[in-house]
């Protein structure tokens, strides 16, 4: 973990935040506002498997002067492992992309609604306590979480993962994902670059290995996130050099969930000369 706060405001981007479009807390237009208050040069927006809200935040960004660069969190899997893709700067149009999407956020709805039948049989809440109105977002478990969290049972998301939603729980459910490798090649058809986030997150019972990193460099990998709030530091090193040896950028972000988790927009950021080589030539450089 490494959540050292620096007293000086933030020098790049936070290439990596989420906002109500999936599992984040907070609208595009509060997280604009949240990074123009602490002096944030420019950010990514990157929603789990939607740009929806791309508009909204390009339009806050540029009321406020702050740099946006349009992004997305991709749900895939290698090797039977969940890995999540960010991708940068994609055509909105794109369209195998986006038909690859349709099913990875319809297969998430069927399967938050039989976690919910599983989960109600001992909690009290339903599916409407779940969607509510916003039913355009990616719906994932934080949703459910958020749900146990406003009837009572958990204090916050966190609890509610560790009693009830995490993989191996009898109400868990997996859920759909794109092949990392195809997801690779679709998100560069789409005029973009993608990035292996959060590569040794505490969370996974271990780290990705340097070969996977190797494998996903020659599908065409642009990046990997080697700075991140979640991960253990000691597994850092050996992806640091794998990245340098296979010609990969590292970048930096907080992975910001508003309140749906203790990351601080900000905490960890990409330099501006990364970000400079990571737009050039994208569809969509903002
Ligand atoms: P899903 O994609 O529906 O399986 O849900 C995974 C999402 O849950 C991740 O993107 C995280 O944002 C969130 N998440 C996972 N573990 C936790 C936790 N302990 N506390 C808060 N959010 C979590
Ligand atoms: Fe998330
Ligand atoms: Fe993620
Ligand atoms: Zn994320």
């Amino acid at each position: 973990m490494n959540r050292m706060v620096d007293t000086s405001a933030p020098r790049g981007f936070d290439l990596h935040t989420h906002s109500v479009h999936s599992d984040g807390t907070t609208s595009p237009s509060e997280i604009v506002a949240a990074a123009a208050a602490i002096g944030l040069p420019g950010f990514a927006l990157t929603d789990h498997d939607t740009i929806s809200g791309w508009d909204e935040a390009r339009d806050a960004a540029t009321a406020r002067g702050i740099d946006f660069l349009p992004g997305m969190e991709i749900t895939t899997e290698h090797d039977g492992r969940s890995r999540h893709l960010l991708a940068y700067g994609i055509d909105p149009a794109a369209g195998e992309l986006f038909a690859a999407l349709a099913l990875v956020r319809s297969a998430r709805l069927e399967r938050a609604r039989e976690m919910v039948r599983r989960v109600s049989r001992d909690y009290r809440i339903s599916w409407d306590d779940v969607v509510g109105a916003e039913d355009a977002r990616t719906v994932g478990r934080p949703h459910i979480a958020d749900a146990l969290v406003a009837a009572g049972y958990f204090a916050d998301r966190g609890m509610a993962f560790e009693r009830v939603l995490f993989p191996g729980s009898p109400y868990y459910l997996g859920t759909y994902a794109i092949a990392t490798r195809d997801a690779i090649r679709m998100v560069r058809a789409a005029g973009g670059r993608a990035v292996l986030a959060h590569p040794a997150a505490l969370r996974q019972r271990r780290p990705v290995r340097p070969e996977e990193l190797a494998a996903l460099a020659a599908e065409g990998l642009w990046g990997v996130e080697l700075e991140h709030p979640e991960h253990r530091e000691d597994w850092v090193p050996p992806l640091r050099e794998a990245a340098e040896r296979l010609g990969l950028a590292a970048t930096g972000a907080s992975d910001f969930h508003g309140a749906g988790k203790p990351n601080e927009l900000g905490e960890c950021t990409t330099p501006e000369s990364v970000v400079a080589r990571l737009r050039d030539g994208l569809a969509t450089p903002r």
